[in-house]
């Protein structure tokens, strides 16, 4: 991962998330009557199972009268199930009934609007779905997701057989909007493996992170590296069959000139060997991906880490520009590239492409922001595709960005002057990575994507938790006193991106965390290495860069400050003990 910034132009007030009324839910049962405000609501209750725990997602529909906070109710069938960990509401359970109370910025819900709230849960037997909902003390019928237990085997005779499937489950071929939503992800055994042989790594070893394609020997398995297994994409996707898994994730990353602007993940393929890359790599894995047995997965590509913003920003002239961006650039190798895996990828009925869209450390300035909405759109419209093969984008790729920095936004002014001012921020426009996510979906749909395009962010080590997290805002001396003493991420400048001090795991994985984030995901394997801290000889094409040497003193596309970088680290791919160690002390939240 890199980054380069630029210094921006004018000043720009950003409207972050409104903080909207918190008005407590009573308990007080509220009769629906004709004078009265009516409260009407809809509830689709979603579940990810695994033996013993599940995720659940609650939408939570208004068709009712607007509401000014909310408290929602109901009743496990099941004496053993309980909410663990919840997220957007307040979660209190008592014997088998849960309330969920709305929070300050989710409690105002226009007619019509809907909210998503979630929670970690625990079952032992079964895990059946509560059967109704109630709405500040109104029970919903605006409808629930269909029970999931089996219909009448003899339907009343008057009921006509079913024509359509339910809107859950779209005939095979149809792409759904969220792919991630309410089926569970496919967990790699070869990860799981290596997380599982690691004291207190069966904490994370059950969460789904990507296989990652990065050589074309990885399509049928590459037993001898040590960054990829010995399982194909075939091996991966059977296995996922075998595991009732709904999606799977691949990265596909084997550009010609791959990584142009650093030496840790160069690639096997040379800036001219587009056809190469067509006929050797993307058609063979659109080949598997396209085989009708696989037909019931939902097949998520993502699609080139680092590549596209590398010709914005890292091209020669630039502080940091390498002369192999220019040769990309120059010759349509990414764009190109990009373009014919799109086409080809895309045109699969159940497979779903994201492509790499930088993180806000790199993109959150007006200057590359912009541009790199619009190669993004280039892309997609080359080699034959249209951008209707596109799903959606992912921020934060293997990056160490915070999802949110809650101790200071961007709008902060401190002495009269603004947090964009300080060293850190240096005139970004984002602060974090949520924010600058759902920005640019908003920016990309202007610049032509699809209006329902959904983000993902990685937040498989974008956690900061452990004992150096701050609580709460720094001191107001300055805006960088400020700044600094209340920013989770840790790391010496958002610049530096391999292997870096401190880190935790971040977000578990899950679907529909946020208004236009798909779901949070692990698409960088914790454990896996970023790159070596020294120069490892390798038949890998992997390259040594100095960001990944704890002893570098940075160059001018991290501010010339230290690379924040672990020591002792193996090759990018290879397993790497003890940071996966660290990100566990560090997780956050905490494991
Ligand atoms: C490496 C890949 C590896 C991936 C996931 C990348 O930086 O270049 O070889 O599979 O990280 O760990």
């Amino acid at each position: 991962m890199n980054v380069w910034r630029r210094l921006s132009g004018p000043r720009r007030a950003l409207a972050l998330a409104g903080a909207g009324a918190l008005v407590a839910g009573g308990l007080v049962t509220i009769p629906v009557t004709a004078a009265q405000a009516a409260t009407q609501c809809d509830i689709a209750y979603t579940t990810n199972d695994w033996p013993g725990g599940f995720t659940a997602n609650v939408t939570i529909k208004n068709v009712g009268d607007a509401l000014n906070g909310w408290t929602l109710g109901w009743t496990f069938p099941n004496s053993s199930q309980r909410v663990q960990q919840g997220w957007s509401a307040t979660f209190t359970q008592s014997g088998s009934q849960v309330t969920a109370r709305s929070l300050s910025y989710n409690g105002t819900l226009a007619t019509g609007a809907s909210t998503s709230i979630g929670f970690n849960g625990a079952w032992s037997g079964s895990n059946p779905k509560p059967t109704s909902f109630t709405l500040n003390g109104v029970v919903c019928n605006g409808g629930t997701t269909p029970p999931t237990t089996p219909p009448p085997t003899t339907p009343p005779p008057t009921d006509p057989p079913p024509t359509t499937p339910p809107p859950t489950t779209p005939p095979p071929g149809t792409k759904v909007d969220n792919p991630y939503a309410g089926v569970r992800g496919y967990v790699n055994p070869e990860w799981k493996a290596k997380a599982d042989a690691e004291t207190g790594g069966s904490r994370v070893s059950n969460n789904p992170t990507a296989v990652w394609l990065d050589r074309i020997a990885a399509i049928n398995g590459t037993p001898d590296s040590s960054s990829n297994g010995a399982f194909g994409v075939r091996e991966h996707l059977d296995e996922a069959l075998r595991q009732g898994a709904g999606y799977i994730q691949f990265v596909i990353y084997n550009l010609p000139g791959r990584d142009c602007s650093a030496l840790a993940s160069n690639g096997e393929l040379g800036p001219d060997e587009l056809p190469k890359y067509k006929a050797q790599y993307i058609d063979p894995i659109a080949a598997i991906q396209g085989d009708s047995k696989y037909s019931s997965l939902r097949i998520i590509n993502i699609i080139e880490i680092d590549s596209l913003p590398n010709l914005v920003t890292n091209t020669s002239g630039q502080p940091g520009g390498t002369a192999m961006c220019d040769t990309v650039k120059a010759n349509g190798a990414y764009v190109n590239g990009v373009g014919y895996a799109l086409a080809k990828l895309g045109s699969l009925g159940n497979v779903y492409n994201y492509i790499d869209a930088g993180h806000h450390g790199w993109l959150g300035w007006d200057s590359n922001f912009g541009p790199t909405a619009d190669i993004l759109k280039t892309a997609a419209v080359a080699s034959g595709s249209t951008v209707n093969n596109v799903h959606g984008f992912i921020t934060n790729t293997a990056n160490y960005s915070a999802l949110r920095e809650p101790y200071f936004k961007v709008t902060d002014n401190v002495n009269g002057q603004s947090v964009r001012q300080s060293k850190w921020v240096d005139w970004n426009f984002y602060v974090d990575e949520l924010s600058f996510a759902q920005a640019f979906r908003t920016k990309l749909v202007s610049v032509g994507f699809n209006s329902n395009i959904g983000m993902l962010i990685d937040t498989s080590r974008n956690g900061w938790g452990g004992s150096a997290r701050p609580t709460g805002p720094g001191a107001t001396t300055s805006v960088d006193t400020y700044v600094n003493g209340g920013r989770i991420d840790r790391r010496g400048h958002l610049g530096n991106w391999c292997n870096q001090a401190g880190a935790g795991i971040g977000e578990r994985p899950r679907a529909n965390p946020e208004t236009g984030i798909d779901a949070y995901v692990w698409v960088k394997p914790p454990g896996e290495s970023d790159g070596s801290s020294k120069e490892i000889p390798n038949n890998e094409g992997k390259g040594f860069d100095r960001m990944c040497d704890p002893t570098y003193g940075g160059n001018a596309r991290n501010g010339n400050n230290p690379s924040g970088a672990l020591a002792d680290a193996p090759i990018s791919g290879a397993w790497f003990s003890a940071q996966f160690q660290e990100l566990m002390r560090n997780a956050y939240p905490a494991l």
